[in-house]
């Protein structure tokens, strides 16, 4: 943002004396230098800067709703949905982020439409980025993986099949209220699913309900991350996060 509105200033100020003199240098710029981050090996891998919530051993970065530690099932170097032991919640809050989560529904299919390894993403445990086995399953447009739930549907269907890893690489800008509540500037969100653009620095209406209209609600700049319990044996593995 610095950069960008410093480069109008400068473009616009030197603009006709660069073009008319030719100067290259002008339009340079070497300040500020954009901080050094190593990426990792491969783009699960976290790179040098990233929040690790997740790397397979324990969930030591996680509430679970019902019980502390969660009582999700670690094995494999993945996470799974313990069905009855309720959602896990990062102990961290975050707002505006760059995540990679990794998902898998279970290979046993049972159930269709929203009973197929439905499970979600709660960002700011308010809106939820939905994680459903989305593979020849159909439910509504904006209830499947992808989706955020009950508002945005997803411009392509990504899904690998049910028991095969799947990813989310998401930008995640947070909304911003007025003190009085109102809502400044909403959510935006930029979710690539399996390398596939599925949305699109879209808006988020509000938090995610079930029943009923999304609203915004007043809520502090950073929150936690929850992901759900539905019911289904979905499992996470390789969860990082670059604050922005
Ligand atoms: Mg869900």
């Amino acid at each position: 943002m610095r950069l960008t509105a410093l480069s109008l200033l400068l473009l616009g100020s030197i603009s006709l004396s660069a073009q008319s003199n030719g100067d290259p240098k002008l339009t340079e710029i070497w300040e500020p230098k954009a901080p050094v981050v190593t990426p990792g090996k491969t783009s699960a891998d976290p790179p040098s800067d990233a929040i690790v919530l997740f790397d397979g051993r324990n969930l030591n970065a996680w509430y679970g709703e019902k019980s502390s530690p969660a009582a999700w099932t670690i094995a494999d170097g993945a996470m799974t949905v313990k069905p009855g032991a309720g959602g896990i919640t990062t102990k961290q809050g975050f707002g505006d982020m760059q995540m990679h989560i990794e998902w898998r529904a279970p290979i046993v299919v049972k159930g269709e439409g929203q009973g197929r390894g439905n499970s979600g993403i709660f960002i700011m445990g308010k809106y939820e980025l939905q994680v459903l086995d989305s593979y020849n399953n159909q439910t509504y447009s904006n209830g499947q993986a992808g989706s955020i739930y009950k508002q945005l549907i997803p411009l392509a269907n990504a899904n690998r099949p049910p028991g095969e890893w799947q990813a989310y690489d998401i930008i995640f800008t947070a909304p911003r209220f007025y003190k009085d509540g109102r809502v400044q500037s909403a959510a935006r969100i930029t979710v690539i699913h399996n390398g596939v653009l599925v949305q699109n620095n879209a808006t988020i209406w509000g938090g995610s309900q079930y029943i009923g209209i999304s609203k915004y609600e007043m809520h502090k700049d950073k929150e936690p991350i929850s992901l759900q319990d539905h019911g289904d044996l979905v499992s996470y593995r390789n969860i990082w996060i670059r604050e922005l």
